[in-house]
C-alpha cells in the first residue's frame, strides 16, 4: 500500500501550454526547455508531450543520450554549453548543438578533431552579467568560430535578466534587446532571446527561436498569473489526511511549537514534508486544499508531514483528499506565500514522490 502522496502530470496541459507559446510567437520556432528533469515533470514525459516542438533545450549533457535513444531526432541544445574538450566528440556523435559563452570553450573547439561540424549558439552578455561574451568581444568570438572547420551553423542568443519586470531600472529589458540586435547586426544566423516571460509579455522580440520553460509547465514566469496567460497546471501534487488531532486553546502544533491554537481546533496531518519537496520555510497560512476547500498550513513543515487547519471544514476524515498545489490551487500561490517561486517547487519534488501520468 503506497503512501498517498502523488504528483499527477497532466500531459494534455503540457501540450496545451506549448500551443499557447506557439500562439504568442507565431513566426518563431520553439526550443521547449526541459532542463532539470523537465522542471520536475520527468524528462521523457516532457519529451513525449513536446513532440511537436522544434527542438529541446537542456543542460544536463548526460541526459541527451536518453532523448536520442528514445527517438528524438530534432535539434537538442545545451543551454550552458559543454564543460570539457572531451564532451565535443559526444556532442557530434549525438548531433547536439551547444551554447558557446566563453573563450575557453572556443579554444577547446579549436583543438578538437570533430567528425562533423558542430552547430553553435554564440551567447551575448547583453546586461545580465551571467554567461556570455561582452558586446565588445562578441565579433571577435564570432570571427574566431567562423574560421574553424569544426564549426557549422552559428546562431546568436542572449538571455534577459528582467523579462518579468521589463522596466527594472537597473537593467531594462529593452536595453538588453537593443544591445543584442545592434551587436549581431549584419551577422548571418538565427537569433533567440525570449524566455517564458518575454514570450508572453514582449512577443515582438520572438525573433527566430523562443525558449519557453516555466510556461510550458503551467507556471507563471514571475509576472501575471498562469491563469491570466491561459496556462494550465501540468503537475498536481496530492496526498491524504493520515491523522487528526483535536486540540484545545493554548496547545501548540509540531516542531518548535511554532503554531499555538487560540481556540479549540481540529488539526489534520498530511503525508507530505520537506523530504518530498514541500518547502520547509512555508509559514503558517500557506494555502492548501482539503476536499477542494481552501485552508492553511499550521505549524512547522516536518520531513515527512505537514499539519493543517481543519477546524472550519466539517466532515474531514483520515483519507480526505489533499491538494498541495496544481489543479484548484496554483503552484504560484503556494510559492508566493512560502517566499519562493513555482519553478523551485516544481524542480524540488523528490524521487520518493510517486508520479502518475494522465
Ligand atoms: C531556463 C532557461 C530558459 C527558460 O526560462 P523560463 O523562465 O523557464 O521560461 C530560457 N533560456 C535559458 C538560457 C535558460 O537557461
Amino acid at each position: 500500500m503506497p503512501r498517498p502522496l502523488v504528483a499527477t502530470i497532466h500531459s494534455n496541459a503540457l501540450r496545451h501550454n506549448l500551443a499557447v507559446a506557439r500562439r504568442s510567437a507565431p513566426g518563431a520556432r520553439v526550443w521547449a526547455v526541459v532542463k532539470a528533469n523537465g522542471y520536475g515533470h520527468g524528462l521523457i514525459r516532457a519529451m513525449r508531450a513536446f513532440n511537436s516542438a522544434d527542438g529541446l533545450a537542456l543542460l544536463e549533457v548526460e541526459n541527451v543520450t536518453v532523448l536520442r535513444e528514445l527517438g528524438w531526432t530534432k535539434p537538442i541544445l545545451l543551454l550552458e554549453g559543454f564543460f570539457e574538450a572531451s564532451d565535443l566528440a559526444f556532442l557530434t556523435k549525438y548531433d547536439i548543438e551547444t551554447v558557446v559563452h566563453c573563450n575557453e570553450q572556443i579554444a577547446m573547439i579549436e583543438r578538437s578533431r570533430v567528425a562533423k561540424p558542430l552547430n553553435v549558439h554564440l551567447k551575448l552578455n547583453s546586461g545580465m552579467n551571467r554567461l556570455g561574451f561582452a558586446p565588445e568581444q562578441y565579433r571577435d568570438a564570432y570571427n574566431r568560430l567562423r574560421a574553424l572547420h569544426q564549426v557549422g551553423n552559428i546562431s546568436f542568443m542572449t538571455h534577459f535578466a528582467n523579462a518579468d519586470n521589463a522596466g527594472n531600472p537597473r537593467m531594462p529589458l529593452q536595453e538588453q534587446a537593443k544591445c543584442f540586435f545592434s551587436t549581431v547586426e549584419g551577422l548571418p544566423g538565427e537569433r533567440s532571446l525570449s524566455n517564458s516571460a518575454a514570450v508572453l509579455m514582449e512577443p515582438d522580440l520572438a525573433a527566430n527561436w523562443i525558449r519557453p520553460g516555466i510556461m510550458l509547465y503551467g507556471g507563471a514566469p514571475g509576472c501575471g498569473t498562469a491563469e491570466s496567460f491561459g496556462l494550465q497546471p501540468a503537475m498536481t501534487l496530492t496526498s491524504e489526511i493520515i491523522g487528526i488531532q483535536q486540540i484545545s486553546a493554548g496547545k501548540a502544533v509540531g516542531y518548535g511549537s511554532r503554531f499555538v491554537a487560540d481556540k479549540p481546533m481540529t488539526i489534520g496531518v498530511v503525508a507530505c514534508g520537506y523530504a518530498d519537496g514541500y518547502p520547509r520555510h512555508a509559514p503558517d497560512g500557506t494555502p492548501i486544499l482539503i476536499d477542494g476547500v481552501k485552508t492553511r498550513l499550521v505549524g512547522r513543515v516536518s520531513m515527512d508531514m505537514i499539519t493543517v487547519d481543519l477546524t472550519e471544514i466539517p466532515g474531514t476524515y483520515v483519507g480526505s483528499k489533499v491538494t498541495l498545489w496544481g489543479e484548484g490551487l496554483p503552484i504560484d500561490d503556494v510559492a508566493n506565500v512560502a517566499g519562493t517561486i513555482g519553478y523551485e517547487l516544481m524542480c524540488a519534488v523528490t524521487s520518493r514522490v510517486r508520479i502518475v501520468e494522465e
